[in-house]
């Protein structure tokens, strides 16, 4: 990090949906921004369409962002409680000139409007008639009750802006209607609210997707006409699904809180989001939160899109799983499992370690776990087939290594190990032999965590009856040959 500056940006959500991956994304780099720059992250939430907004939207961007670990300086401000400043600023613009009440009603524009198609003309742009209403001549309208909204009066030439990411972009104003401010009701429109809350809000720079691209022209000139100075821009492109269209459900999951309750781990998220558009300059992809804060730069946002990698978000997860504590997965291990069996936090913790490094999600490693915590084991064809292709002799060899399992002194690896191997010896075979048959008995699979550390963990009990139903299941033909 470094020295405070005077860096001021914001994450401006909608609380109309969920918080969702690209939102997520947008909120990350923003505030990576502000911390590699000692900056200012402001949460302001765009509430004013109050029938879309919802307070439990609400709840859940806040609950997704503090989840992933995007602290806030400011706020959550809500534009909703800046109403009477959207007004003054409009108030203000109304008397320098940079905009005007329009009288035309909802049926004029629709009838000129119609009118202008049945000519064949372009698009209806409104046609500035008010403009030509004498200031005097408004103001008693106004005064006298009649309905208006106000227009900004859209100046000739172009509007065009360095695009920290794009780099130059520049829009016709003749292409650019006189658009409303302020509404007939007297609430301002989403363009008016927005740059309004970020002059009083001193942004300095806008980081956000770039389907806002088509609103910064206008954004730009309310700038200009207030006064104030405008911020850069950096639009971020759009986030798509493997297939090339932007990401959406058709893609499977695109709430943040989803990912969360399928095991992702915060960290691996962030991470993960970090790098969707946003290259750090080498090929190393695992990066603490710290090492993305003093990498991050605006200049390395990706003009392209970036794809919506599931695989690689899990694999991802996996790296992340692999090195957390195992004090930290427990609990989730052990809910899964409703606490049955009700074994101590440190056996938990122990199975989480031995499984941690074989999953890639925490739902993986629940999966897992079921041969160690559930008895009602069912055998792996493919297992059975390969290593109890000898039902008979593979019986008798386990049932002896019972019998040496059963009159151990100490039920620990190396104990557990010793017996196996003379037991190897004694039956002249290596320890292959019984080491893969008993995986089978205990795990039902054939690929698990080392044998003897399974072994420790299930505990004598469970294992010496494991093994002789693996003994009796074996007698009475194995499940494969169904004899
Ligand atoms: N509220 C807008 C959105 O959710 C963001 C506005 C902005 O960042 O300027 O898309």
């Amino acid at each position: 990090m470094t020295e405070p500056s005077d860096v001021r940006v914001r994450f401006a959500p909608s609380p109309t949906g969920y918080l969702h991956v690209g939102g997520a994304r947008t909120a990350l780099f923003n505030w990576l921004y502000a911390r590699h720059h000692g900056g200012v992250f402001v949460l302001r939430i765009e509430d004013t369409d109050r029938e879309r907004s919802s307070d439990a939207m609400t709840a859940a961007i806040l609950d997704g962002l503090t989840w992933l670990g995007l602290d806030w300086d400011e706020g959550p401000l809500h534009q909703a409680d800046g109403i009477e400043r959207h007004r003054g600023d409009v108030l203000r613009l109304l008397d320098r000139g940079a905009a005007y009440r329009c009288f035309c009603t909802a049926d004029e524009l629709e009838s000129r409007r119609a009118a202008a198609g049945a000519a064949g003309g372009d698009a209806f742009r409104y046609d500035r008639r008010c403009h030509a209403v004498p200031a005097a001549e408004s103001r008693r309208r106004a005064d006298a009750g009649e309905p208006f909204a106000v227009r900004f009066r859209v100046p000739d030439g172009a509007t065009a802006w360095q695009d920290a990411v794009h780099g130059d972009i520049r829009f016709g104003n003749a292409d650019i209607e006189d658009f409303i401010i302020l509404r007939t009701d007297g609430t301002p429109i989403y363009n008016m609210a927005v740059v309004s809350d970020d002059v009083a809000m001193r942004i300095t720079h806008v980081i956000r997707g770039d389907d806002h691209i088509s609103n910064t022209p206008k954004q730009i000139m309310l700038y200009r006409a207030l006064g104030a100075p405008v911020p850069v821009f950096a639009h971020v492109p759009m986030i798509l699904g493997p297939d090339g269209r932007r990401l959406s459900k058709r893609h499977g999951a695109t709430a943040v809180g989803e990912y969360r309750k399928q095991g992702i781990l915060a960290g691996a998220l962030f991470n993960f989001l970090a790098l969707l558009g946003w290259s750090p300059g080498t090929d190393e992809e695992i990066f603490s939160r710290d090492a993305l804060v003093r990498r991050f730069t605006i200049e390395a946002i990706n003009r392209k899109s970036a794809i919506f990698d599931t695989q690689k978000l899990e694999w991802m997860n996996g790296r992340y799983l692999a090195a957390e504590s195992a004090g930290r997965l427990a609990p989730a291990l052990r809910a899964a499992f409703g606490d049955s069996p009700p074994y101590a936090d440190e056996w938990w913790a122990e199975l989480a370690d031995l499984l941690k490094v074989r999953a890639r999600t925490i739902a993986e490693m629940i999966e897992l776990a079921r041969p160690y915590v559930e008895d009602d084991l069912s055998y792996d064809d493919a297992a059975v087939a390969k290593h109890w292709k000898d039902p008979a002799a593979v019986a008798s060899r386990l049932e002896r290594l019972h019998g040496d399992f059963r009159a151990l002194a100490e039920w620990t690896e190396p104990a557990l190990e010793q017996a196996l191997r003379q037991r190897a010896e004694a039956e002249g075979t290596g320890a292959g032999k019984l080491i893969h048959p008993l995986r089978v008995a205990l795990t039902g699979a054939a690929a698990s965590p080392g044998i003897f550390e399974v072994a420790r963990l299930l505990g004598r009990e469970r294992v010496l009856t494991r093994i002789e139903r693996a003994v009796a299941t074996l007698a009475a033909g194995t499940p494969r040959d169904g004899r």
